[in-house]
């Protein structure tokens, strides 16, 4: 590991100021330490951000959802205002990582969260995210977990996590302050595709600091849910995922919010799956004909065909489960 120094701030300003000065935020340094250990991160100055009031989670005036950035991912599991009003992202949440590393991990560090390709941590292998310009060990080598949605010639390391699929179903907006006061944006234009430079992953600007994240209300009731499929059911990164909210009201559709993991360079909205299901009556014929488009514009890997057809079972099954089995 580099040598760094280490300094800890107890307001957003102070935070800012830190990061303006090139330092790095940590959180629950889930990701951070590891990359540092690894020698694949080498931040001059680490800002720990933990003592700041971002810790909360609230039901917004508009009857939307607001996760503080610091809040841990075990707590926002737990949370009965999450579990009550969105189900998908508490089942996101439990599905991912493990019990020790949502004990730790915050929601603001999850989105801001690197690749786990393998080559992106090998620091002898061509990455085109850890170091431009120098290849893509992935394209030519085993790719067997690598994305089929979004990818370029540069970069086709999946998105990791499991919450912003939730996130990016239900359109949540991310807030973010920093020298130039509070903004937001959405988590759809935060999270950016690999194109020509895959070594940006996030819209932030230097000293950014994301806030919360805030979740739209949106019509009810609602039913939604998370599905994940792995090799193994515990510790595992997904496949395939599946995040399904749907408004029905006197036995039509009219609300339908999906999105997919582990496909992605980053979470994967389906809008062509909504669309088809918005204004019809829930069927098994239903959830088969939306979940067909699903791997819209997939563009597989030597060792990744699999997922097209995966992904297509999964979307079926979580619509399935959330929707009703008719
Ligand atoms: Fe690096 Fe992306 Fe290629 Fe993985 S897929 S080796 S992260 S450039």
């Amino acid at each position: 590991m580099h040598p760094f120094t280490y300094t800890r701030v107890f307001d957003t300003r102070e935070a800012v100021n830190a990061g303006q000065r090139g330092g790095r935020y940590i959180a629950g340094g889930t990701t951070l330490v590891d990359l540092m250990r690894e020698t694949v991160e080498r931040p001059g100055t680490l800002v720990d951000i933990t003592g700041l009031p971002l810790g909360e989670v609230s039901v917004t005036e508009r009857g939307g959802l607001r996760i503080g950035a610091l809040v841990r991912m075990a707590e926002a599991a737990a949370d009965p205002k999450v579990r009550a009003l969105y189900p998908v992202i508490s089942q996101a949440l439990e599905l991912s990582a493990s019990a020790q590393l949502r004990n730790m991990a915050t929601i603001g560090g999850n989105l801001m969260q690197r690749t786990r390709c393998p080559y992106f941590r090998d620091v002898t292998a061509a990455c085109n995210k850890r170091e431009p310009g120098s290849g893509c060990a992935a394209h030519k080598g085993f790719n067997r977990t690598h994305a089929i949605l979004g990818t370029s010639d540069a970069c086709v390391a999946t998105h990791p996590s499991d919450v912003a699929v939730a996130f990016a179903a239900l359109e949540a907006r991310l807030h973010l302050t920093g020298s130039d006061g509070p903004r937001t944006v959405s988590l759809a234009d935060f999270l950016l595709r690999p194109g020509t430079t895959p070594n940006s992953e996030q819209a932030i600007r230097q000293g950014e600091l994301i806030t919360a994240v805030e979740i739209p209300d949106h019509p009810r009731p609602l039913k939604s849910g998370y599905l994940k499929v792995r090799d193994r059911q515990s510790y595992e990164f997904a496949l395939t995922s599946a995040a399904v909210a749907l408004h029905i009201r006197d036995g039509v559709i009219r609300e339908a919010k999906v999105a997919a993991g582990g496909v992605g360079t980053v979470p994967w909205k389906l809008p062509a799956v909504e669309r088809r299901l918005i204004g019809e009556r829930p069927s098994k014929r239903l959830w088969a004909e939306a979940a067909e488009r699903a791997a819209d514009g997939a563009r597989p890997l030597r060792h990744n065909r699999f997922k097209v057809e995966l992904l297509k079972r999964t979307v079926e099954r979580q619509l399935r489960i959330v929707g009703g089995d008719q």
